[in-house]
């Protein structure tokens, strides 16, 4: 960075976003033109460290780090907002008939909204860090996106945004499934 009577080098991965920094796709998947050369893929990455970090919590421990990750939050749905897959006429925060999810900012209700967003989110997400961009109150949202995208890969070796033709894998079914609630 340059500037009237400064200069300064910075480190890229200390500017650069959370998620973008863990990033193994910076080259586009579909492209009509590619304006640069493709680019060497980040490799020897690993991107659940965070996830791994929190499942290996006790259970108790794990309660108190999720109630204190979403103490701050204000239910402004700014993260709902900016995500590219919330995109539903009616969100079912927002629906009143019946009304799913209560509209405080009581702590079970604001739970719910961040659980099941994330769930709705299972499969499609992408990572592309939007709602943690948007999040007025600095909380880390992708963590509840990141462990359900690390399950979708390691389960069903999927990761949303490669393939116009397969289908996600919570949108799919086989009906030769071996397990017994297809049956
Ligand atoms: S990281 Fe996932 S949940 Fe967050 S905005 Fe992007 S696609 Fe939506
Ligand atoms: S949280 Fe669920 S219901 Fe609401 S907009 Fe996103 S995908 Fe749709
Ligand atoms: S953007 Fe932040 S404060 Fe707003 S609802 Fe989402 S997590 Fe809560």
């Amino acid at each position: 960075m340059k500037g009237e009577g400064f200069e300064k080098t910075l480190k890229k991965n200390d500017v650069l976003q959370e998620n973008c920094k863990i990033c193994m796709h910076r080259n586009p998947v579909i492209y009509d033109e590619l304006a640069a050369d493709l680019l060497d893929e980040q490799k020897d990455i690993d991107r659940y460290e965070d996830v791994r970090k929190i499942e290996d919590m006790a259970t108790e421990n794990k309660w108190k780090y999720f109630e204190d990750l979403l103490s701050p939050c204000i239910r402004c749905y700014a993260c709902r907002n900016a995500c590219p897959l919330c995109y539903c006429p009616t969100c079912f925060v927002d629906e009143s008939k019946p009304q799913w999810v209560g509209k405080s900012t009581d702590p079970v209700d604001i739970r719910t909204f961040h659980f099941l967003r994330a769930y709705h989110c299972a499969g499609r997400c992408t990572d592309c860090g939007a709602c943690e961009r948007a999040c007025p109150m600095g909380i880390k949202v992708r963590l509840f996106t990141k462990k359900l995208e690390m399950d979708c890969l390691e389960l069903y070796g999927w990761e949303a945004g490669l393939s116009l033709d397969e289908r996600p894998p919570l949108d799919t079914y086989r009906p030769n499934d071996p397990e017994d609630f297809i049956k």
